[in-house]
């Protein structure tokens, strides 16, 4: 056979040589923080005694369900929290990261985003955009956010001003999500928690995680957050989970979202696991693997594309905190050709064509290239945005290291190199 590289322009395949050569310091430390990662999950799941019998899952009512119960304490020993909720029933990290923050609160509190905009679909949640049907404010429930400085810090000030007697919870998004800002690392999430805590010592602090897990090697709940939520359709999924959501922190807090996953009286007790458990656990035990790759891919994205005259964000060698890549076409022609190519690349529908369109709990048209082998994914290389300027492409996941390569070598010859 011949080299997998043959079908690219030369001058395509040298930027890659020089590419590889470059970032390879880069990757070997995420292949350190791999082993790290892994050692604690292996860790928890040796300690949690993990068995055979804990993988088969329940019906029905879902009552004295071991297994769910053993993968619980897994994921809240390795998140860092004292209990989880890791359902099948929570449908996506947008329900999972509702649920905690509907189920904090009550009547005249009020719930504080302090990281900007929140994620497009959480807006919908929090009766920011949409019809506000069933959001908090009909329930008389606050729901604000804090706008970022100019320069994408936290506004310090205006958060410790804007914290008062009816904030019940502060929210910290730590993924960009569609926004053009940088993701915060813990570091500068440990900080904002301090900043909080100095005016609202007793306020509870919730973390959207999405996209975070396993991408350093501590956790939001680490460093002092009370809650924090996230979706099986990433990280923690491993790419293996085939639906779900998880909730991690405080016990008592769990419980008392936990009513509001389900209803009071049955919280976390009921919940059927059906075929789900053996995924969800081995998908969670590779998780640091997948994660890793996934974010040496970002970085091989990063440098080649940069290399190619785009704007990249995060630069190659800057630290990252998540699995977001971001590239900025400037204009939505490039944007939706660069996806077509990247869905072109994909294991699964290669031959469809990604349309741009409007989609659930999105403002803007989305167009969503990746063919992945649980639907919509984003663990498994994916590249999706919505259709406004800057008309950014946001690439994340890749199962594996090689996959991301091949996809983004074969992007960029369509896109710079294809009829020359
Ligand atoms: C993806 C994401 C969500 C929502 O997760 P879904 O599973 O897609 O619903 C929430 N917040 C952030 C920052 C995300 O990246």
């Amino acid at each position: 056979m011949e080299k997998w590289e043959d079908e690219f322009d030369p001058k395509l395949v040298a930027l890659m040589h020089q590419t590889d050569e470059k970032i390879a310091p880069r990757l070997a430390a995420i292949d350190d923080q791999i082993v790290q990662n892994q050692a604690k999950v292996l860790k928890a799941f040796q300690n949690h005694r993990v068995a055979e019998s804990h993988l088969s899952g329940s019906t029905g009512y879902g009552h004295n369900d071991e297994g769910r119960d053993v993968l619980e304490a897994v994921y809240a020993d390795v998140l860092g929290g004292e209990d989880a909720l890791v359902r099948p029933q929570i449908v996506s990290g947008t329900h999972a990261i509702g649920v905690a923050l509907l189920g904090l609160v009550r009547p005249g509190d009020e719930i504080l985003y302090i990281t900007g905009e929140p994620y497009d679909t959480l807006q919908e949640v929090l009766g920011m955009a949409g019809n506000g049907i069933g959001s908090p404010k009909e329930y008389g429930i606050g729901a604000d956010y804090v706008p970022l400085k100019a320069d994408n810090s936290v506004d310090v000030p205006a958060v410790q001003k804007r914290i008062g007697e009816h904030t019940k919870v502060v929210a910290i998004q730590r993924s960009r999500g569609y926004a053009t800002r940088p993701s915060f690392t813990i570091a500068q999430i440990k900080a904002m928690i301090a900043a909080v805590r100095a005016v609202k010592p007793d306020v509870w602090i919730f973390v959207d995680n999405a996209y975070g897990e396993f991408s350093e090697t501590i956790e939001p709940l680490d460093v002092g957050a009370d809650l924090m939520a996230g979706s099986l359709f990433k990280n923690p999924g491993g790419g293996m989970a085939k639906t779900g959501g998880y909730i991690v922190g405080k016990k008592d807090l769990i419980e008392r979202v936990s009513y509001r996953l389900t209803v009071p009286g049955i919280g976390g007790d009921e919940g059927a696991t059906v075929g789900m458990l053996s995924d969800m656990f081995q998908g969670f035990f590779i998780a640091p693997q997948t994660t890793g790759n996934a974010i040496k891919g970002a970085i091989f994205e990063s440098a080649l594309l940069e290399s190619l005259g785009l704007d990249v964000d995060p630069k190659w060698d800057a630290p990252r905190t998540d699995l977001i890549q971001t590239v900025n076409f400037g204009n939505p022609g490039d944007m939706v050709k660069f996806a077509e190519a990247i869905q072109a690349s994909s294991p699964v529908d290669s031959f469809v064509t990604p349309i741009p369109e409007h989609m659930a709990g999105y403002e803007d048209e989305v167009i969503m290239a990746g063919g992945t082998f649980v639907a919509g994914s984003t663990i498994e290389f994916s590249g999706d945005g919505p259709i406004r300027p800057p008309y950014t492409i946001y690439m994340q996941g890749g199962l594996t290291y090689a996959h991301v390569k091949i996809a983004t070598m074969q992007a960029a010859q369509k896109v710079f190199f294809a009829n020359k």
